[in-house]
């Protein structure tokens, strides 16, 4: 799984010079866009339709290149490799790409692999393309300022980025996290970083990993400070010492931080304003990352039937 996608790369680019009925579309245009190339920052981005300068994933790219460098203390720097982005036409063209060339993965809205020099994120367009190009374009820049990036932080950090709302907040995370602590779960971050295969990745652990994204970065006293020792590491070794193992205190009382930092993420703005500021001092084997919703799913709706949740139930404690 992880090594055939990867294998596949060579095979795309000679499809493309070849050419043939298997890479053309219904309106005859090449299923990989090739009509129109930008080029921006360490992007270049191939379509089949032109792509105004100021366009919103143009924007959005060269944004995103800035907020990961800022937030994370990395410089990207593509060199003479820069990092291909693959807009298709459509979703039916897209679905149709997948299934001849990647048949083996699940369907996914969006993907990024890499192998040696080449780092590729292919998505199409759609209603959510920019929170999905900024997802796998996260991975492709992560990638190429720091290398191999476990994969909860990989995935975590991608969540973070994606969203361009204030701070990383992705309201839907916060959401069914508060549902998924009624469900038993608890943290736990050494759980988290034995994750290996993309596929052992489920939708919660998507949630987990950006919840301890966020919390690190934004409240936890040490959290910043060993987050962006750990990824300055990982530029540098393989093997450094776990995340895990580097911040202060217990599992449990970490766990039980995290759920309170994401508790008050969900407050209403009217309440979170009286709350105390958050503390802020603080490759041979191809990689392959893949969006996390399954394309057949829709946004996620509230329940109107369930008055008070968990973390409004929480609130409500803390308020009493
Ligand atoms: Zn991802």
């Amino acid at each position: 799984m992880h090594n055939t996608p990867a294998k596949r790369l060579p095979l795309i680019a000679l499809l493309l010079i070849a050419g043939g009925c298997a890479t053309t579309g219904d309106r005859g245009q090449p299923i990989i866009p090739e009509q129109y190339k930008t080029k921006t920052g360490p992007y270049v981005i191939f379509t089949n339709y032109a792509l105004p300068t100021d366009d919103g994933v143009v924007k959005q790219l060269i944004s995103l290149r800035a907020e990961v460098e800022n937030t994370l203390g990395v410089h990207v720097e593509p060199g003479e490799h820069p990092i291909e982005v693959y807009i298709l036409s459509d979703r039916k063209t897209y679905e149709h790409f997948v299934k001849f060339y990647y048949p083996e993965l699940p369907a996914r809205r969006a993907f990024f692999i890499a192998q040696g020099e080449r780092r590729v994120v292919y998505t199409f367009k759609g209603d959510r393309l920019e929170e999905d190009i900024r997802h796998e374009a996260s991975h492709a820049l992560l990638n190429l300022a720091i290398g191999e990036i476990p994969l909860w932080l990989d995935e975590g950090l991608a969540e973070y980025f994606e969203t361009t709302a204030p701070g990383g907040e992705n309201k839907e995370h916060i959401a069914r996290y508060g549902r998924d602590l009624e469900e038993g779960f608890s943290p736990d971050l050494t759980r988290l970083e034995g994750l290996k295969a993309v596929r052992a990745m489920t939708p919660r652990d998507y949630r987990e990993a950006w919840a301890w994204v966020h919390y690190l970065l934004n409240e936890s006293s040490d959290g910043r400070a060993n987050l962006l020792g750990y990824i300055a590491d990982l530029h540098k070794s393989t093997t450094p010492t776990p995340l895990s193992e580097r911040l202060r205190g217990n599992p449990r009382d970490r766990a039980i931080a995290l759920n309170g930092h994401v508790a008050k993420l969900a407050k209403p703005e009217t309440i979170r304003e009286n709350q105390p500021p958050a503390t802020m001092t603080a490759n041979p084997e191809p990689t392959l990352r893949l969006q996390n919703v399954p394309i057949e799913i829709e946004p996620i709706e509230p329940n109107p039937t369930k008055k008070r949740g968990f973390f409004s139930r929480m609130i409500g404690r803390m308020l009493d």
